[in-house]
């Protein structure tokens, strides 16, 4: 009984998905599903990356969290537009909830959105919202185990983001295994190093994000 209940909510989900799909297909947008825990350094990692990118490109946010804009408002500040999505506590965004953010959004001449998910390493890896590809960050505080505990989300995208690498000397977190574990759980599957306080690895971060972004134009 409850497995046919979640089936058929992720193919109702899938259906919405597929329409998000789409409809940025017709208007030649690229979508990054941005995703990782709490702390794990998303909306900073976002922020360095507008910085970059916004100059070049058009770009929109669209922020999921459970109860605040606080997100949002830091998203804001780089001029660049912005629809929050609050789940009211839920732990992820599903592809109506970004169905309905798309109608507070000019999406005229966009070239990219990036959808920053509930901050979860579980469920948003479950629900398809419509997006080119997707983005996990996982930040070297969190520990060198987590794609094995979490393999879903890590099999899911195609670039994995090892956040705050400035800290690794303060950790015990085993770059080598956590290395081996990603290509494990998902060979090919991009990993990069970054850190926004050092301002390392962001670039070639924005660089894979733009060739997603003309791979979609082309
Ligand atoms: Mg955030
Ligand atoms: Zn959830």
């Amino acid at each position: 009984m409850k497995v046919e209940v979640i089936k058929n909510i992720l193919g109702e989900n899938d259906k919405i998905a597929g329409e998000n799909r789409n409809f940025f297909a017709g208007k030649k947008i690229c979508v990054m599903n941005l995703m990782g825990s709490p702390g794990s350094g998303k909306t900073t990692l976002l922020e360095k990356t507008l910085g970059k990118i916004s100059e070049k490109i058009k770009v929109a946010v669209i922020e999921g969290d459970l109860f605040t804009a606080k997100d949002a408002e830091r998203i804001e500040n780089h001029n660049v537009p912005v629809v929050q999505i609050n789940t009211s506590g839920g732990c992820h965004l599903d592809a109506p909830m970004v169905k309905k953010a798309l109608q507070n959004l000019d999406t005229e001449n966009l070239d990219l959105i990036i959808v920053e998910n509930v901050g979860n390493l579980v469920c948003p890896a479950e629900f398809d919202i419509g997006e080119n590809f997707k983005t996990v960050v996982l930040s070297i505080t969190e520990g060198d185990d987590k794609p094995l505990k979490y393999p879903l989300i890590f099999k899911e995208s195609e670039i994995a983001v090892l956040n705050k690498i400035d800290l690794l000397p303060f950790t015990n977190f085993d770059l080598t295994a956590a290395r081996e574990d990603l290509t494990t759980i998902h060979p090919g599957i991009k990993i990069l190093e970054t850190s926004c306080t050092k301002e390392t690895g962001l670039d070639e971060f924005c660089n894979l994000i733009l060739k997603k972004v003309s791979d979609v134009k082309s």
